[in-house]
């Protein structure tokens, strides 16, 4: 696959290491649903490009969404991309961008005609429409009505979408670098970046690719946390490289915990499960979302319901021995439709809680699920950072896409099913900004000086690491303190405490100890490598978490119970340094304008459902 593999693997990395060098007009990182759209635009414009990907492309977390995709089609029912746009607002409670929200929302029916076109095998209604199901948030005439906005390949729609866009991919000369570790970017002295240092799994080789556009759409940093639904791979890679070249991350307190993760074992229960007429319990068998949501219920936004489930356990009417979870009903329902339509969730339940869901209710508890915060970028993808007083100064040579990017569409919480629709939309866009600004085989400059030492120096200051505290027993102290001190509710307290903890850890990285050296998957090295990008990613977001005195969206603070429009309503910016083990906070504004002038802004108001 490499253009000019001829050096056999080292046995030292120290000294002078012949690099095996790549050119392309695009390097894409990763090959999830956002990856892999932007690899089929940009070569199918021409574009000479590579996608490099540490796990097989369709084991990418994408594989794993279950309940559906957004998109106004009105299969179901009456619908609008301008209620879809409303909703996308609220639920962001307005930290979202309204001119990158508004082109998702227009752009999201032909995304998904796209993909129907493309061969996604779509669950269909009874005309043979794509089928739609009702999501939590989505809405009709601007909150009035309940919409059935998201489309859904039964209870696995990841799954279906990734491996038709994994077939796009393939149809024009993209070269996939399949297993390849993505260790850091290639930045050059003027701030634009020139490309990538990634390590070969397979043989231990190092590459250098250098390219016009690196795109970077390496997924979310779920596992921060002790207990999340995301795939053990999603370690926010990508985010962490985007610190190390100096750039900052966005948002990054906003961490999404899901309403049905299966107690005890963290697995998914789809929102779509809701959708379909699912209910919640406390142990007084009380639907009690009707008291905190009493208009939406079950279906309200999902940091609501995670937080309405949390006070019913601390106030004693959680189930079990411990009364330390909620349940899940959907025995109710008549079994033909759980067969045809949540048949995944029928097997999860079945595995992971022994629970057959025509008779018995799942337990289940709010769980990590998604990182709302990320590399902030324009609605091109293209990446932006705080200079000289420009709060959207754009990185040359730098985009990124998917949910490492903080566009921001999710603001301060995503609605449910409009992931899938940011990949597509947004890897779409990427590709079209990288095919408006770039020329097939465009010479490109020179890689400055010492181009991959740092990324070397990297590698080899943990190949060797012989201190006295394995890898393992560090990311398990990361990720209680996470679970612990940065959770659904947080107070200034809690937070101060998990500051000093995180960042002791992220000393304890100093010490760290590695047994097993090769440069293979799993072993020690490569885990370490992603433990110490996991490590500056949940230092900043306790930062992020412990400075924003307000309540918003997934932020909820008890000391701070409201939104703070005046002083508050804005991006957080934080930058992490490895030398000095610092974090530096600053805000940009959010966009309160649209893209277009036929939508006006959607103006502030209380957010209840
Ligand atoms: C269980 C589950 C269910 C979900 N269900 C839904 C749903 O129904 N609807 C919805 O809208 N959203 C859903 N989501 C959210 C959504 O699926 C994700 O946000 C989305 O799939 C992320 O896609 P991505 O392309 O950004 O990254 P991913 O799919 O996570 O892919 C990341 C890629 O980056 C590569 N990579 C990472 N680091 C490196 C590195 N160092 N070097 C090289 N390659 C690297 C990986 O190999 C991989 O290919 C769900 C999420 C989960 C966890």
């Amino acid at each position: 696959m490499a253009e000019s593999k001829t050096t056999a693997a080292p046995s030292a990395l120290n000294g002078a290491y012949p690099f095996i060098d790549h050119t392309f007009d695009v390097v894409v990182v990763g090959a999830g649903g956002a990856g892999l759209r932007a690899v089929t635009g940009c070569s199918e414009a021409g574009l000479k490009t590579a996608c490099i990907t540490k796990v097989f492309p369709t084991r990418s977390h994408t594989v794993a969404a279950q309940g559906g995709i957004s998109a106004s089609l009105g299969n179901m029912g009456e619908d609008d991309w301008r209620w879809h746009m409303y909703d996308t607002v609220k639920g962001s409670d307005w930290l979202g961008d309204q001119d990158a929200i508004e082109y998702l929302c227009r752009n999201a029916p032909d995304a998904v005609y796209e993909l129907e076109h493309w061969g996604v095998p779509f669950s269909r209604t009874e005309e043979g429409k794509i089928y739609q199901r009702p999501f939590g948030g989505m809405t009709t005439h601007f909150g009035k009505g309940r919409a059935q906005r998201t489309c859904a390949a039964a209870d696995r729609t990841g799954h279906a979408i990734l491996h038709t866009l994994y077939g796009q991919s393939l149809r024009y000369s993209a070269e996939f670098f399949i297993e390849y570790f993505a260790i850091d970017l290639i930045m050059d002295d003027d701030g634009a970046c020139r490309g990538v240092i990634a390590l070969c799994m397979e043989d231990g080789t190092l590459h250098r690719f250098r390219c016009a556009k690196t795109i970077l759409a390496t997924g979310g940093y779920g596992r921060t946390y002790f207990s999340c639904t995301s795939a053990h791979t999603c370690t926010g890679d990508g985010n962490a490289m985007v610190l190390r070249a100096g750039l900052p991350l966005q948002d990054m307190e906003f961490v999404q915990f899901h309403p049905t993760g299966i107690y005890g074992a963290g697995v998914l229960i789809t929102e779509g499960a809701r959708g379909e007429g699912g209910y919640l319990t406390n142990s007084e068998g009380e639907r009690f979302m009707e008291r905190y949501a009493p208009s939406a219920k079950d279906l309200a936004s999902r940091d609501v319901v995670s937080r309405a489930m949390t006070i019913e356990i601390r106030e004693g009417r959680g189930v079990g021995k411990n009364k330390d979870h909620i349940h899940l009903h959907l025995s109710h329902l008549d079994p033909a439709i759980l067969a045809e339509r949540l048949p995944g969730i029928t097997e999860s339940a079945k595995i992971f809680a022994g629970v057959d869901l025509t008779k018995e209710p799942i337990p289940v508890l709010p769980t990590v699920h998604y990182n709302m915060g990320g590399i902030p970028t324009n609605f091109h993808g293209e990446v932006l950072t705080k200079k000289g007083g420009d709060p959207d100064c754009i990185v040359p040579g730098l985009l990124a896409i998917g949910e490492a990017a903080c566009v921001s569409v999710h603001g301060a919480n995503r609605l449910g099913s409009n992931s899938l629709i940011d990949l597509v939309v947004f890897g779409r866009a990427a590709g079209l900004r990288c095919a408006e600004t770039i020329r097939r085989g465009e010479r490109q400059p020179d890689l400055p000086k010492g181009a991959g030492d740092l990324a070397l120096s990297r590698l080899d200051r943990f190949r060797y690491a012989s201190g006295g505290t394995p890898t393992a027993e560090l990311r398990l102290k990361m990720q209680r303190v996470m679970q612990t001190n940065c959770a659904v509710f947080r107070t200034g307290d809690v937070l101060s405490e998990g500051q000093k903890l995180i960042h002791d850890v992220w000393s304890g990285i100093g010490d760290v100890k590695v047994t097993d050296r090769s440069m293979v998957w799993n072993s020690d090295l490569i885990e370490t490598l992603e433990f110490d990008n996991l490590i500056t990613q949940a230092v900043v977001t306790m930062d992020s978490a412990a400075n924003r005195q307000e309540s918003r969206g997934a932020h909820a603070r008890e000391d701070f119970p409201d939104r703070d429009d005046a002083n508050w309503m804005k991006h957080t910016l934080a930058w992490a340094s490895d030398d000095t083990r610092k974090v530096t906070l600053d805000y940009r504004p959010v966009h309160t304008y649209t893209m277009s002038n036929d939508i006006a802004y959607i103006e502030p108001k209380a957010r209840v459902y």
